[in-house]
């Protein structure tokens, strides 16, 4: 479902991308090839009014200059004196390209006749720099895939007209700008490739905490209806007992077995609603001012007869004489700290010491709960406050689900402060749980 989720949301990021790329990418050809076009025509112009310059000024007029002055073999020069094309055009001047001439001559006419209207020339703005004499016209010619720069000059010499015609050709200038659109839209591929790869990056890690979730719910689910399962079996088992044997002493046991079954659902249920709780929205605190060091001793007076009937010794040490007042909820910090009193009168062996241990450091009040049990392997103890977990499902115990210390981590959260375990000198374990400040509204 993730794996369909994620490809989707790389596509369509992708694609998004992919039409900015592309909006960016058309723009910069755009800019680029205007400036490239604005280039072009600057050095016609040039080229042009060198032309005009040294044929009005009549300078050195050779087929040298003429081979020079037209730049390369597609651009085309005709000059005519009186109608009549001068020798150098006619020597100078290729068979085709003097049909060209031609060709664009007629174009000019008739476009001075008819207008510009779907005829292959068009005006472009540009003056002539040569002399008052001289007037120039300035046109963009477009045959088939030929695109030419057009210099229409005359001028009077001797009084006859001199009629000089200067094709530039913009060949070099299209296969240009046909290379920058194939290398920008190269650009753009390669680019729609590496978007899709990033995006396929990102989403896996955008993702990556729902993953997470659903695979805690996935096992939450299942260690739940694992543990509902057993009992639902020993009460099926059970009724069908009581149903063959009914009033005997050993439905008395039956009933009683039922009953502790019962409480054991009764308290696992009860843990994951108050789980769920949590997770839908927060817990619900109500704040108070209260005496830590009296919901301690109350604590202390309740567990230590559980405490001696299994051989351990519980003790309680408060230090000063203050009473620890604090803005919290009192009663989910007793939920708290019986979970960890509960689990350590339960991991330690018979004969040995668990402590109940309160005290301030710096602004926080801290409950410890030390004991000198069987201990936790350092390779658990990041794990033991998750959903579910056993050190050592081998040596859990009835009753126990794994869920407590979850509880109790998400108490202390609410607190203010951050639960945490370490050994108790001489072996067992010590849980801290500190208390920061009231819970927020
Ligand atoms: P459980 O209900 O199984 O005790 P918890 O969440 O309270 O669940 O504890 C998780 C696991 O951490 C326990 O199964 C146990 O392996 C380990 N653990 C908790 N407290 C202690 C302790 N005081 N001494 C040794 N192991 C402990």
């Amino acid at each position: 479902m993730f794996q369909k989720a994620r490809r989707k949301l790389s596509v369509i990021c992708c694609f998004t991308m992919a039409w900015i790329v592309l909006i960016i990418v058309l723009c910069c050809l755009h800019v680029s090839e205007k400036n490239m076009y604005g280039q072009v025509k600057a050095l016609f112009f040039l080229q042009a009014n060198t032309i005009s310059s040294d044929l009005y000024a009549s300078k050195n007029i050779s087929i040298e200059w003429y081979m020079r002055s037209t730049g390369n073999a597609q651009n085309a020069l005709s000059i005519e004196t009186g109608g009549v094309p001068s020798t150098l055009t006619s020597v100078a001047l290729p068979q085709e390209k003097q049909a060209l001439i031609q060709d664009v001559k007629k174009a000019i006419h008739l476009a001075a006749n008819q207008g510009e209207v779907s005829s292959p020339i068009k005006n472009i703005p540009g003056t002539g720099t040569v002399s008052s004499k001289m007037e120039q016209d300035f046109f963009e010619y477009t045959s088939g895939k030929e695109r030419f720069l057009v210099m229409d000059a005359r001028f009077f010499e001797k009084e006859r007209e001199v009629d000089v015609l200067y094709l530039y050709s913009l060949g070099s200038f299209l296969q240009d700008v046909r290379t920058q659109r194939l290398w920008f839209g190269f650009i753009w591929l390669a680019s729609i490739l590496g978007l899709y790869l990033f995006s396929y990056l990102f989403t896996s890690h955008v993702l990556q905490p729902l993953i997470q979730n659903d695979e805690r719910q996935k096992q939450f689910i299942a260690f739940a209806s694992h543990e509902l399962r057993s009992p639902l079996a020993v009460f099926r088992t059970g009724l069908s007992l009581l149903k063959n044997n009914p009033g005997t002493e050993k439905s008395q046991r039956i009933f009683s077995l039922l009953g502790n079954e019962m409480s054991r659902m009764e308290r696992f249920v009860q843990d994951l609603l108050c789980l769920a709780s949590m997770e839908l929205a927060g817990l619900q605190f109500q704040a108070q001012e209260a005496s830590l060091a009296e919901l301690l001793q109350s604590i202390y007076e309740r567990y230590a007869p559980l405490a001696a009937q299994r051989q351990l010794s519980l003790t309680l040490s408060i230090e000063g004489q203050e009473g620890y007042p604090c803005l919290c909820d009192p009663q989910r910090i007793e939920q708290a700290v019986v979970i960890l009193l509960d689990n350590a009168l339960s991991y330690t062996p018979a004969g040995q010491q668990v402590t109940l241990r309160l005290f301030r450091l710096r602004a926080k009040c801290c409950i410890q709960v030390i004991d000198t049990g069987i201990g936790i392997p350092d390779a658990e103890k990041g794990n033991i406050f998750g959903r579910f977990y056993r050190a050592d499902p081998s040596r859990s115990q009835k009753g126990h689900f794994g869920l407590g210390l979850s509880i109790a981590k998400e108490i202390c959260r609410a607190h203010g402060g951050r639960i945490s375990v370490c050994d108790t000198d001489g072996g067992g374990s010590t849980f801290t749980f500190p208390i920061h400040h009231a819970p927020g509204p």
